[in-house]
């Protein structure tokens, strides 16, 4: 069934060129439904019970039916990404003796174009592509927190990889994480990168629930339009 709804998106997807004008209500429930079938070619069994977590949000997104378009959110990451590498770049030229120094990265509209992308694999956001390259190359380690469930993890690695992320390690939620407080989860994360001996330079996500909870020597939010991009 879940490669009847692939086939569907396939036909559904259109080339970021054509979205300007489409109505943001109908691509976020392709969106939400395509979120879920990601899920449900992991693991149709246990499908159902981790695309239930997601739902309040879906319900969230449809009613506030903001027309966002794709150029207006690669501007809106742009310009927070042109204050981050800077940044980035001094700080990381800055690296004290012994230290050794990470990133964070949200996945979801952050180092990924979820909600824009409609294709598996999900095309890297480019001004956080640029960002996390730079700190690859510099030695830093990248690492990924994400509400994933983990029934995901090597599909979500697989994507990560093929755009052109070195992940140095990859969370994502296990069975009791999701009926976790999603801020607490991913803090504690980034506690579990600090427990390995890294220091956070950067937290960088799209959500408030990305960024809150501290570990992380500066955080840089890319726009979630009041919630409507996960
Ligand atoms: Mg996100």
């Amino acid at each position: 069934m879940h490669t009847t709804r692939w086939q569907r998106y396939g036909r559904e997807r259109t080339p970021h060129h054509m979205t300007n004008r489409r109505p943001w209500l109908r691509r976020a429930s392709v969106t939400a439904v395509s979120a879920a079938a990601l899920v449900a070619l992991a693991a149709p069994a246990e499908a159902a019970t981790a695309s239930a977590a997601p739902t309040a949000a879906t319900a969230a997104t449809t009613a506030a039916a903001a027309d966002v378009d794709y150029d207006t959110w690669q501007a809106d990451c742009r310009a927070v990404m042109d204050e981050a590498l800077p940044y980035l770049q001094q700080r990381i030229a800055d690296t004290r003796p012994g230290e050794k120094q990470a990133i964070v990265l949200d996945i979801d509209n952050t180092a990924l174009e979820t909600d824009f992308g409609f294709s598996y694999p999900q095309p890297a956001n480019k001004p956080v592509l640029e960002a996390a390259r730079y700190a690859q190359e510099h030695g830093v380690a990248v690492f990924f927190v994400t509400a994933r469930p983990g029934i995901i993890h090597a599909p979500t690695e697989y994507n990560l990889d093929r755009v052109g992320y070195e992940s140095a390690g990859l969370y994502v939620r296990g069975f009791s994480d999701l009926f976790r407080d999603v801020a607490e989860y991913k803090t504690a994360q980034r506690v579990d990168i600090e427990s390995k001996g890294y220091t956070i330079i950067a937290n960088i996500g799209n959500s408030p629930t990305d960024l809150s909870g501290g570990h992380a020597e500066r955080t840089f939010k890319l726009p979630d339009y009041d919630g409507q991009l996960s």
